[in-house]
């Protein structure tokens, strides 16, 4: 009888960058709301980042709970705290640290199996930068799920590219190719590639990713933060083509119901929740455009310039996050251009630091988004019912980049040619004035408006009752509950 009604309980273990860690959370609390007890694993650095939501959700009777890994920074020559790819960031630009960082991600095996074997979960959800977790998982007959933190759209991209190769058999780097077997006529240049894609080199980084894609074919499966309807063919493609078992449970970032949970995702926010909504409240609908490229671009001050004077020129009004504070030398303000902010005082709002992102896209005043396309942004967006300016960086933003424009048709590219790690390819002043405006007015920009809120509408649909992501989180959770009785 035990086994029949103990509560499921799963293991939620994030990469340590906001981008995977923010959507872990939404989706621990995801699948707390079903009834499911979830313990997310972190190291005490992070800790912060999930201790106000966790203390949150209990109080509403979800059972959620922390479990603290030691990370091991001095053993890999990492400043101690340094637990976090915006940490990383911020103490050198350069591969090798990044490169540290992930040999000290994979000493956490151990530590990990430590608890596995303490608590005896039912599932392990680990992030597909821990590829030693499917065999970490095995060891105890539990289900190892991958979360991958993108879209269908990008993982078919990614797994075309990986099996055709088509940018071997283009002479230059800027002759477009058709990625071959992907639906939807999708052309790409060897520019818009990760180094990782392009260069045939082995190196740390291109092993753990092969790793990663041999232990997710060894893996029950994955869970992708996107919803059906949103991306249905590539849905389609990744299960019936590239014959993956996946299950979609998203737009996660909706379990964020009350203002609380909305303003504090990731970082405390660097202004007050109340005083941006007040901003707000003064601008009509769909008048104000965000400006927001996630947590790890870092544009260096020509860009930061350039974007000033062509939002100053679009004529919109707009909240515009820049990734510095006023502390320490990032307050040299050589970003700005003189006299700017006054200039813009009632029309421009500058968040320096870290912006309670969800809260300002769902409100009624923001029309539009200039993001670098990172999923959680991207899919914020859609829910959000935005057209958006697609500023691609690095990572797999070059593809969200084409479903955003291509397939759903919901908004423009700036026109960023070259994938560049962290500071991004230079974009002039007059194609961000052009963009901008392409989102905010005239009649183009009402019909991508119009399908961008339809598209929220049916992401709100698909996490209720009956809703497709409502539907397969259970049809897991189920599966989850019957390999568990079948296994005791
Ligand atoms: N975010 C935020 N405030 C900021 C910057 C980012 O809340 O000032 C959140 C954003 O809502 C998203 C996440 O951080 O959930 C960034 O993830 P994304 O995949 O868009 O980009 P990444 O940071 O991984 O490049």
């Amino acid at each position: 009888m035990g086994s029949e009604i103990r509560q499921i309980h799963i293991f939620f273990f994030p990469f340590m960058a906001h981008g995977h860690m923010i959507p872990t959370v939404d989706m621990a609390k995801r699948f707390g709301t079903r009834g499911v007890k979830t313990s997310i694993i972190t190291t005490p650095a992070n800790a912060s980042l999930f201790s106000n939501t966790i203390q949150r959700s209990n109080d509403l009777g979800i059972e959620m709970d922390l479990k603290l890994i030691k990370f091991p920074c001095v053993e890999v020559g990492l400043p101690e705290g340094c637990e976090n790819i915006d940490a990383v960031t911020k103490i050198g630009t350069g591969m090798d640290v990044f490169i540290n960082f992930l040999k000290a991600t994979a000493m956490l095996q151990e530590p990990l199996e430590q608890l596995l074997r303490e608590c005896k979960p039912d599932c392990l959800v680990a992030d597909m930068f821990f590829p030693w977790a499917t065999d970490a998982a095995a060891k105890f007959g539990i289900p190892r799920l991958v979360f991958h933190g993108t879209g269908f759209f990008s993982l078919c991209t990614m797994a075309c590219m990986t099996i055709y190769e088509p940018h071997k058999q283009v002479s230059s780097d800027s002759e477009p190719f058709v990625v071959p077997g992907l639906p939807g006529d999708i052309k790409l240049t060897r520019k818009q590639l990760s180094d990782m894609m392009k260069s045939n080199e082995e190196t740390a980084f291109t092993k753990i990713i092969k790793a990663s894609k041999e232990s997710e074919l060894k893996s029950y499966g994955v869970v992708v933060n996107s919803f059906y309807e949103l991306e249905s063919a590539y849905a389609d493609y990744y299960r019936n083509v590239l014959g993956r078992k996946a299950w979609h449970i998203g737009p996660l970032s909706l379990c964020n119901r009350n203002l609380e949970d909305k303003a504090s995702r990731g970082k405390q926010a660097s202004i007050d929740d109340n005083e941006c909504l007040k901003w707000l409240s003064y601008k009509k609908p769909d008048s104000v455009v965000y400006i927001c490229f996630g947590s790890v671009a870092n544009f260096n001050s020509d860009q930061l310039m350039e974007l000033a004077m062509g939002l100053e020129a679009s004529g919109q009004d707009f909240i515009w996050v820049v990734r510095k504070d006023k502390k320490g030398e990032e307050a040299n303000e050589d970003w700005l251009p003189e006299g700017f902010e006054k200039r813009m005082e009632g029309k421009g709002l500058i968040i320096r630091g870290w912006a309670p992102q969800v809260l300002i896209l769902e409100h009624e005043a923001v029309g539009g988004f200039v993001t670098h396309c990172g999923w959680n942004s991207t899919l914020e967006g859609v829910t959000a019912g935005v057209p958006l300016v697609a500023w691609p960086v690095s990572a797999e933003q070059f593809y969200n980049e084409k479903l955003v424009t291509q397939v759903l048709k919901i908004g423009v590219s700036v026109g960023v040619q070259q994938w560049a790690r962290l500071v991004g390819d230079f974009v002039k002043r007059d194609a961000i004035e052009k963009a901008v405006k392409e989102i905010m007015v005239g009649d183009r920009a009402g019909a991508m408006r119009s399908r961008a809120k339809e598209l929220g509408k049916m992401a709100r649909r698909a996490i209720e009752k009956e809703g497709s992501s409502y539907f397969d989180l259970n049809g897991l959770i189920d599966e989850l509950r019957l390999s568990r009785n079948s296994s005791k």
